[in-house]
């Protein structure tokens, strides 16, 4: 339902749940977080609204790590169900089986059922019963050492309409986006850059936007971004500036 990331210097926990909260408007069942933190990636998640979110990093097992280590690259969803039912296993971030793949999905994977067989029977661990986890799985399955490759080679897998975000422990620093027919959009800092499904996740922080089309992959480094179509060929695209009213 919801989608945040960001890639920059700033604390990133901070960002993610003050983005989550500016699309609580939407509804959600459940939400989560998941950062890089040093050599492993943090992740948090909770059934109820963000206030839940915010005890369970303060409370949690997990919390404890994220309260302690520093981390600049993350990305955080709020769900709205529509595979599997509400609980923490489902809710976002989902990953892959060696935990080193983390990805927020919105929308429906239409085929995951057969992705989800096929991945299984080569040895892939579900930990959910959401469509969205398969994403992570196939993204896996592609990655050696570049996540924009091995997120394009999982596009060309999936049916559905959705959009997504992945980041990767084994390339810390970079986001991938995906838009198909559900909403994504870019905000552009100095320094640093954001990802959304709707600008009020972002607009505290940068008024610059960059518009994702359907059909589009985008890409989040610090020093900035990239659009590309799903065949790899790049794409210009403007940076405008937007003057809502927070
Ligand atoms: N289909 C996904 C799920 O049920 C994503 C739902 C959403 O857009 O929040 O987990």
């Amino acid at each position: 339902c919801g989608i945040v990331g960001y890639v920059g210097r700033r604390p990133v926990q901070e960002l993610l749940l003050q983005g989550l909260r500016k699309l609580e408007y939407r509804g959600y069942d459940s939400a989560g977080i998941s950062v890089i933190a040093g050599d492993e990636i943090d992740s948090v998640r909770a059934v109820g609204n963000l206030d839940a979110l915010e005890q369970a990093i303060d409370g949690g097992d997990g919390g404890v790590a994220l309260a302690t280590r520093p981390a600049t690259t993350g990305i955080g969803h709020t769900r709205w169900a529509t595979h599997g039912r509400v609980s923490e296993a489902n809710a976002h971030p989902h990953f892959d089986t060696a935990d080193r793949i983390h990805v927020v999905v919105n929308g429906i994977v239409e085929n995951y059922m057969a992705l989800k067989e096929r991945l299984a029977a080569n040895g892939a661990v579900f930990t959910s019963e959401t469509d969205a986890e398969v994403i992570a799985h196939v993204v896996a399955t592609h990655f050696a050492g570049d996540l924009v490759e091995a997120v394009r080679a999982a596009y060309a897998e999936l049916e559905g309409h959705f959009a997504f975000v992945a980041m990767s422990l084994d390339d810390p620093e970079t986001l991938v986006g995906v838009r198909k027919e559900c909403p994504l959009i870019v905000g552009r800092g100095d320094g640093e850059q954001f990802v959304a499904s709707a600008v009020p996740a972002f607009l505290a922080h940068t008024r610059h936007v960059q518009v994702v089309e359907n059909d589009e992959l985008v890409v989040l480094r610090r020093g900035g971004v990239d659009l590309l179509r799903p065949d790899g060929t790049p794409i210009e695209r403007d940076v405008v500036e937007i003057d809502w009213d927070e």
